[in-house]
């Protein structure tokens, strides 16, 4: 006991020891031994250690913490202070006497992470002299980004204050970045030469290789590469960055993802893998992510940790006929070496963390990906796609950093065991669609009517959510801001503007009288509609000459717009030429099946049983290719592999014709087709969405006893709806629902965006019944929140689990939700939502029935519990509250009691990881000991002490319906446990 009153008593003379020199070093150097001897935690560290405290306030903490942590603390303090200060520093402590000793920790620490914390006092010492070093192995090894270096290497702090930093942002980062900083400075021991190490430069050649190829992948990617037109948009000028995420959760990563974190540690699943995927929608901008990334790397920007950079896009890999080698891979499809190309080479394998390749589209690539063929040599030559699924794989140049981009369905659960980690990439948030509207347009009036126009037309405004789209509406803001009544509303309608747009602008035709202008061009639409009806049913996005000609394409359907020349590094083929962007393909291909007079009748059924063809395994492409006039090269396309990445292009030509053959759009197709033709079509799609509907309805399971009949979508489900969206006639999607009979409607990981939300609401909302409808884990965010209003009121729960959503699409749902009857039930768990959202559930709260309301893992602190506290106070429905892991403490706890200290509803409360204390224990006890529903109250991860489980006990003594309260992880001492556990067996430790 006598340690811990001199740690109170010697108060003043500790403070002056280790402050008078105004420097933190000796206090810091205390610290570092502490944590290294496990007396400090880490939460007590950063306790401490508040940046923009005074030094004194600093000290002061940590007195108390070591006080009331007992004799072995107070004792190892004074052991620290000892050998930390300078004798003359600490003559008037009483060192000696107290001091415990100071024990070297082991040495085989079972992590690396462990071990930065048990070494620490040494290691700060040895990494003093060579930060820079240090920092560039973990730059080179994908640990580190100029950004956390930037933050080390803050010029304001000593230089052991660095080595803090960086051994602090080293065990953020993880094991693997810790392993890398620790092997490094094993490496330098050994060699002797911690400090004046020399700078290592790569060979002349190779500096001379790395300055072309940066100058080859400038050129390639400075001008936005779909961008129709005349007219070339620099990147610079129109780049607006996309919502990354990471597919996997991980709990370290709070901050929105950047873009060099797409190649960077963050988030890494797989530390063996090297190969990362960026996946997301058609449009949704991939290809333009990875070429800022090229343009970025270039100029000198960013991922400079990489040497040397090579681009590929799969869609023209496709082309390559012949077996290469690794080598020639990448020097005839990206950038020949002028001299010593086997020198260069063997630099390459030799240094793979210097090296980053990239693969632009693997969904287009016409083989799917397979990790049967296995090849390690890469002076071997094999097809293309064998070296590209090696290199994925690793199995080709390991330690090489690759990332792929793909649309989230075409990636199988092969690809995914290969990868390091994968980034969705979601989108344009609602301020990217304001960002870029602005970019485009430099008149700022333009730009404020577009943006004017978006924000009265919320369907288009969910679709603008899609950078192409947003591209295509800015393109044509024009008809846009002169539509009125017909404004866009679906991705059809939006297509047929663009069409429409570059007709008009493009062609030199004089406008025939009486004539539209569809009639005037339809030549034109049916060629390229060929073409594109053609290439999608084979794979082919990248079209030759004879291709051209077989479809009977001119030179003046070229000069329309919608082909583009290709882009080939290799430049050795002839012309060729791919539409604008795959989606434009998949449109006209739609356009061929509603206006040709040469498809078979069977075309569009087959084309929407393509989810039958999923399930049996025959290929999309030859169900599909059964419909095309047979040319000797499609033919010979058909026979070769086909990939199951079709399925999405040719739901998206399906989405397309559904919306061509609207009631809505019927009158542009007068004088086009015959409409006794079309009308057939028209039937054949209807029936064929309803049958497709039909088959989901049938597999649904009969409800087991007392459980509700609840309905998981199968694949395809979205996608039918999105078809009976494009329709926009009312009567097809009442049809639909009626036929549907579900308490609860299940539509997890079905990668829902906002366009989705759109057709879901327009779908649902004539279901007879309220449902449950569970959205968890898509993409919603809060323009898919919007998108749903129109059918609030047919939810009774609705689940929005881990959508990303902030305070501002909760206003707009709540806004709604509160007029909504049947509206009960609410999950939000792990979302963007902080205490501005809570004024809205307490509004909620007082103003209707509600029953559950789940905010788990959001940040509401004690001042949302607050607020959340006032609505309950008037509110006498809720059962069910959820507010795990926030950060509601004890004031937050004691609001909310005293709300619900004698609600008569309540029956499950979680206030789980919240930092509650006993002072928030003995003020909720008094919930149980007055509620007489409640029934469990969940209180596990929280700080409670033994005062607080002695309320709990107290109050459970005069309650019997109470089940269970749940206290694991407080603090507790095993024998308090032990103690307690007998006192009362409704306590759960
Ligand atoms: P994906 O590869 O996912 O199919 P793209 O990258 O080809 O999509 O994007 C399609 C179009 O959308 C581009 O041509 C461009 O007009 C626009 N676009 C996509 N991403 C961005 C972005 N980050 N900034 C500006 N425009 C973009």
């Amino acid at each position: 006991m006598f340690v811990q009153e001199l740690v109170l008593r010697q108060r003043t003379e500790i403070l002056h020891a280790l402050c008078s020199s105004g420097s933190a070093e000796h206090l810091e150097q205390v610290l570092d031994i502490l944590l290294s001897q496990g007396e400090l935690i880490w939460e007590d560290y950063q306790n401490i250690q508040v940046p923009g405290r005074t030094l004194y306030t600093n000290v002061r903490q940590l007195l108390d913490l070591v006080y009331t942590k007992g004799v072995d603390t107070c004792a190892l303090f004074y052991a620290a202070v000892k050998q930390v200060l300078p004798e003359e520093q600490g003559a008037g402590l009483s060192l000696s006497e107290c001091c415990s000793n100071l024990e070297e920790k082991e040495e085989h620490q079972s992590t690396s992470t462990q071990t930065l914390l048990t070494q620490r006092p040494s290691l700060v010492s040895k990494l003093q002299g060579c930060i820079d070093d240090a920092l560039k192995a973990l730059v080179l090894s994908g640990h580190f980004t100029s950004a956390d270096c930037d933050e080390v290497r803050l010029p304001i702090h000593t230089p052991s204050q660095q080595a803090r930093r960086l051994l602090d942002h080293v065990r953020s980062k993880g094991e693997s970045a810790a392993k890398v900083l620790l092997q490094y400075i094993q490496q330098k021991q050994e060699s002797g030469s911690l400090l004046n190490q020399e700078k290592w430069t790569p060979p002349k050649e190779v500096l001379k290789y790395q300055k072309k190829l940066s100058s080859s992948v400038s050129a390639q990617s400075c001008f936005l590469s779909t961008y129709g037109g005349t007219s070339h948009m620099s990147l610079d000028d129109i780049y607006t960055g996309g919502q990354l995420e990471l597919a996997h959760n991980c709990e370290n990563i709070n901050a929105p993802l950047g873009l060099e974190d797409v190649v960077g540690a963050a988030g890494t699943v797989n530390e063996e893998a090297d190969t990362v995927l960026v996946s997301g929608d058609a449009g949704g901008g991939k290809s333009t992510l990875l070429q800022r990334l090229h343009l970025l790397w270039a100029r000198g920007t960013a991922l400079q940790e990489f040497l040397l950079l090579f681009p590929f896009s799969c869609r023209r890999l496709n082309s390559e006929q012949r077996e290469m080698s690794v080598q020639e891979l990448l020097f005839q499809h990206c950038c020949w070496p002028d001299r010593e190309q086997e020198e260069i080479f063997q630099f390459i394998l030799d240094h793979p963390h210097l090296i980053l390749l990239t693969f632009d589209g693997l969904d287009e690539l016409k083989q799917s990906f397979s990790d049967e063929h296995r090849l390690c040599c890469p002076t071997q030559r094999a097809p293309v796609y064998i070296l590209l699924f090696n290199l994925i794989q690793g199995s080709l140049m390991k330690g090489v950093r690759k990332v792929v981009t793909s649309r989230q369905e075409a990636v199988g659960p092969v690809l995914k065991k290969h990868l390091r980690k994968e980034v969705l990439l979601q989108g344009f948030s609602p301020s990217g669609i304001d960002c870029f509207v602005r970019k485009h347009h430099r008149d700022p009036t333009v730009a404020a009517k577009v943006l004017e126009s978006l924000q009265t037309n919320t369907a288009l405004l969910g679709l603008c959510h899609s950078p192409v789209l947003c591209w295509i509406v800015s393109q044509c803001h024009k008809e846009l801001l002169g539509c009125g009544e017909g404004s866009p509303k679906t991705i059809t309608d939006v297509y047929l503007m663009i069409l429409q747009h570059f007709f008009q602008h493009q062609s030199s035709l004089k406008s025939t009288v009486g004539s539209s202008w569809l009639q005037e061009h339809l030549n034109t639409v049916l060629h390229l509609g060929q073409l594109a009806f053609e290439g999608i049913g084979t794979s082919c996005y990248v079209f030759s000459g004879t291709d051209l000609e077989t479809c009977g394409v001119t030179e003046k359907d070229i000069c329309m717009g919608f082909l583009i020349q290709s882009k080939d590094m290799s430049s050795t083929h002839s012309k060729r030429f791919e539409f604008l962007h795959l989606i434009m393909q998949c449109f006209f291909a739609a356009l061929y099946i509603v206006l040709s007079n040469n498809t078979d009748r069977s075309t569009i059924p087959k084309l929407f049983e393509l989810q039958n063809t999923r399930e049996t395994g025959l290929r999309s492409s030859t169900c599909f290719g059964a419909c095309l006039p047979s040319t000797d090269q499609h033919e010979q396309a058909l026979k070769g592999e086909a990939t199951s990445a079709e399925t999405p292009n040719l739901q998206i030509t399906a989405t397309f014709v559904s919306g061509l053959l609207s009631q809505r759009h019927r009158s542009l197709w007068l004088h086009c087709c015959p409409s006794a033709v079309l009308e057939k079509r028209v039937r054949q799609v209807v029936r064929c969405l309803s049958k497709g509907l039909q088959k989901h309805f049938k597999s649904i399971p009969q409800p087991v006893a007392g459980e509700k009949k609840s309905m998981h979508a199968m694949p395809g489900f979205v996608w039918l709806i999105k078809c009976i969206y494009e329709m926009q006639e009312s009567r097809i999607a009442k049809d639909a629902m009626s036929k549907l009979e579900v308490d609860h409607l299940k539509l997890t990981y079905c990668n829902i965006g906002p366009v989705e939300c759109t057709a879901l609401a327009y779908v649902l909302q004539h279901l007879r019944n309220p449902v449950g409808l569970q959205l968890d884990n898509n993409s919603v965010g809060d323009v898919g929140v919007e998108q749903l209003l129109p059918c609030m009121h047919i939810c009774n729960s609705l689940y929005l689990r881990n959508n990303n959503i902030t305070d501002e699409g909760i206003r707009k749902l709540l806004a709604k939700g509160i007029q909504c009857d049947s509206f009960q039930k609410i999950a939000l768990f792990n979302n963007k939502l902080t205490d501005a959202c809570t004024q809205h559930f307490s509004h909620l709260l007082k103003t209707k029935r509600f029953i559950s309301l789940r905010l788990g893992n959001n940040n509401i602190t004690e001042e949302g519990a607050k607020q959340l506290a006032e609505g309950l106070k008037h509110n006498h429905s809720l059962e069910y509250l959820g507010l795990w892991g926030n950060k509601i403490k004890d004031a937050g706890a004691v609001a909310l009691a005293s709300a619900l200290e004698s609600s008569t509803t309540l029956v499950w409360l979680s206030l789980v990881g919240n930092g509650v204390g006993s002072v928030g224990a003995c003020a909720l006890a008094n919930i149980i000991k007055n509620s007489t529903s409640l029934e469990q109250l969940w209180l596990t991860e929280n700080c409670i002490t033994r005062t607080g489980v002695e309320c709990l006990i107290q109050a459970l003594e005069h309650n019997t319906h109470m089940k269970s309260v749940w206290l694991i992880n407080n603090d507790l001492s095993l024998e308090e446990v032990e103690e307690l556990k007998q006192r009362e067996s409704r306590l759960i430790f």
